[in-house]
């Protein structure tokens, strides 16, 4: 059944004056921890939601960067990690980007992977980064923890945009952090509290109604991706067709930016929109937001729910632009 929705913003405290389970949201939220223990569970450790994927980014950073330090992240990975880390150099924050299938830079004092990259669809090399000295955080986002769990790979964070699969509608902005590391699990929630990024209650009871179906609705999106990969890798207008084996994205190329365009305003049913792992199908060109970190006619699709055969026919008939 649901959890009921409990907006509070304070509790009273118990009737000898003490505070009681739940004191003022900015700590700790029933909604929030409900969805807080589903998700750990799925992870298989300690999570923490926060108001956006960037916002629990935000908060790892904040919580294990020590100041003027080094973060490797992975080239070909969510452009949005790197714009973050640029933005915050005045705050001593240097950023780097490195192949993440292969060992990041021995300086590196934070090591930003993502499984799979998003959206050159790369996996990181788990053995290599958990190796090295630094700390590995893990977005594991366009995998999910019901396809990947980044805890058991060694890394010390996984990470999660919740706006994305795991909530599943486009109705949500949200992520969430995991640990297995008690004392790193304080620390993150301190930041948390300090700073006041936190999720509303709304956001975590409808995140966790998503989380009842996630799991049907992953195993059709993934099972549509991987027809619609392979019909995508024998036409004859795309250069190249990318699927890592796992999940709902597919990244594939057309001969240029003009292609691109042509290819995603033609499509009916595919939505010609950003954002990905919700019901609805969507592809759109990456250039227009990352310029040259991704190839000038490279489209993002996100596999929804719709019918396979509805979905390869308006991509056939959208191809037929180019
Ligand atoms: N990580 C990945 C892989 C993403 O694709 C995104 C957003 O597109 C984010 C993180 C950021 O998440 P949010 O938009 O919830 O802040």
């Amino acid at each position: 059944m649901s959890a009921p929705l409990d907006r509070s913003a304070s509790w009273p405290y118990d009737t000898a004056g003490d505070p009681a389970s739940y004191v003022y949201a900015r700590d700790e939220q029933p909604n929030a921890v409900s969805v807080e223990n589903r998700i750990g569970a799925l992870e298989g450790g300690r999570s923490l939601l926060f108001p956006s994927g960037m916002g629990a980014v935000t908060a790892v950073v904040l919580t294990m960067l020590p100041p003027g330090g080094t973060i490797a992240v992975a080239e070909g990975a969510y452009y949005g990690h790197r714009e973050l880390f640029d933005h915050l150099r005045p705050w001593g924050v240097n950023a780097v980007e490195y192949d993440q299938t292969g060992a990041p830079p021995d300086d590196a004092d934070l090591i930003v992977i993502e499984a799979p990259s998003n959206p050159m669809l790369t996996m990181p090399d788990f053995e290599a980064a958990s190796a090295h000295r630094a700390a590995v955080i893990c977005d594991a986002t366009l995998a999910s923890p019901l396809r990947l769990r980044p805890l058991e790979f060694g890394c010390d964070v996984s990470l999660h945009s919740a706006t994305k699969v795991l909530a599943g509608h486009d109705d949500l902005l949200a992520g969430v952090a995991s640990v297995t590391d008690d004392a790193l699990y304080d620390r993150l929630h301190t930041t948390r509290h300090l700073t006041g990024l936190v999720a509303s209650a709304d956001t975590a009871w409808l995140l966790e109604r998503g989380l009842q179906t996630v799991e049907v609705r992953i195993d059709r999106m993934e099972a549509t991706a991987r027809v619609l990969a392979g019909h995508l890798a024998e036409h004859p207008a795309v250069t190249t067709a990318r699927y890592p084996g796992l999940g709902f994205v597919i990244s594939f190329d057309v001969a240029d930016g003009a292609a691109a365009r042509r290819v995603e305003t033609a499509t009916k049913t595919i939505r010609n929109a950003t954002s990905l792992g919700s019901v609805h199908t969507k592809v759109e060109s990456r250039h227009r937001w990352e310029g040259d970190r991704c190839p000038e006619g490279l489209l993002r699709l996100s596999v929804g729910l719709e019918d396979v055969e509805t979905l390869w026919a308006d991509l056939e008939q959208a191809l037929a632009r180019v």
